[in-house]
C-alpha cells in the first residue's frame, strides 16, 4: 500500500474558520490510492509483456488477468487487515466492559484521573467523569473513546473495505486495458491514457495533502512511468532469452 506522509512547510487550505479538513482523507484517499495501485501495477504488467514482444491478444489476456488477480488480492488483504484490527479492538472493548462491571468505582476514578492528567481541575474532572458515567451504555463508549480512541458503535467494516478496494483497483487496472478493448493495436494509446490517469490521481491526492496539484500529479506520473520502464526492460531482457 502507498502511504501518505504529511507535507510540512505548506499552508493547509482550510475551508472555513474553525473547520478542519478530514485528516484521514475520508473515502477519497483510499479510493484514489486503490485506483493508483491498479493503474501502476497493470500498466507495468502490460508494458512488461509488450517488452517481451508478445501478440496483442496475449497483452489483453495478461491485462485482464492482472486486473482480476490484483483486485482479488487487494480485497483479501484489506479484508484481513480490517477484520483483524476490528477483532483486536472488540477484544479490548470486552476487557473494558468486564472491568466496568467488576470495578465501576475504580473505572470512574481512572476516567477522572485521565481528565485531570489533561489539565482539568481534579474536582471538576471527577464531576465530568461522574456525569459521563451516569448512563451504563454511554459509559462503555466514553471509556472506549478515551482509552482506545475508537467509537465502539462505528467500527470499520471489513466487507466494505474489501469491496471498495476491489472496485477501486479494478477501475485503475482497467484504464491501460481500455484502448485495447476499443481496438487499439499498439501500447502507445494505453501508455498515454495511463500517464493521464496517473497525473489525475496525483492531482486529486493533492486535495488531501497540502501540495500543489501539479507537483503531486507529476510525482505520480514519474513514479508510475518508472515502474512501467523497469518492467519493459525486464520483459525485453527475459523475452529475448526465452522467446
Ligand atoms: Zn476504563
Amino acid at each position: 500500500m502507498t502511504t501518505l506522509e504529511p507535507e510540512a512547510g505548506h499552508h493547509p487550505r482550510v475551508p472555513a474558520a474553525g473547520h478542519h479538513r478530514d485528516v484521514n482523507g475520508g473515502w477519497l484517499r483510499p479510493a484514489v490510492f486503490g485506483a493508483m495501485d491498479g493503474l501502476v501495477s497493470n500498466v507495468a504488467l502490460m508494458t512488461g509483456v509488450v517488452g517481451g514482444a508478445v501478440s496483442n491478444s496475449t497483452v489483453v489476456i495478461t491485462g485482464l488477468a492482472g486486473l482480476a488477480a490484483g483486485a482479488c488480492s487487494m480485497a483479501a488483504g484489506e479484508y484481513t487487515s480490517v477484520a483483524s484490527q476490528r477483532e483486536l479492538v472488540q477484544a479490548e472493548i470486552e476487557v473494558e466492559r468486564l472491568e466496568l462491571r467488576r470495578n465501576p468505582q475504580g473505572e470512574l476514578a481512572e476516567l477522572a484521573q485521565l481528565y485531570a492528567s489533561r489539565g482539568v481541575d481534579p474536582d471538576l474532572a471527577r464531576e465530568v467523569a461522574r456525569q459521563l458515567s451516569a448512563d451504563p451504555d454511554r459509559t462503555l463508549e466514553v471509556h472506549a473513546r478515551e482509552e482506545l480512541g475508537v467509537d465502539p458503535n462505528d467500527l470499520p467494516s471489513p466487507w466494505v473495505a474489501a469491496g471498495s478496494s476491489f472496485v477501486c483497483f479494478a477501475v485503475g487496472a482497467l484504464l491501460p486495458l481500455l484502448p485495447y478493448l476499443l481496438g487499439a493495436t499498439s501500447l502507445l494509446p494505453a501508455l498515454l491514457l495511463s500517464m493521464a490517469g496517473l497525473f489525475l490521481c496525483g492531482a486529486v491526492v493533492a486535495r488531501v495533502t497540502a501540495r500543489t496539484w501539479w507537483y503531486s500529479g507529476l510525482r505520480q506520473l514519474v513514479l508510475g512511468g518508472a515502474a512501467a520502464g523497469v518492467t519493459y526492460l525486464l520483459g525485453a531482457l527475459i523475452g529475448g532469452q526465452v522467446g
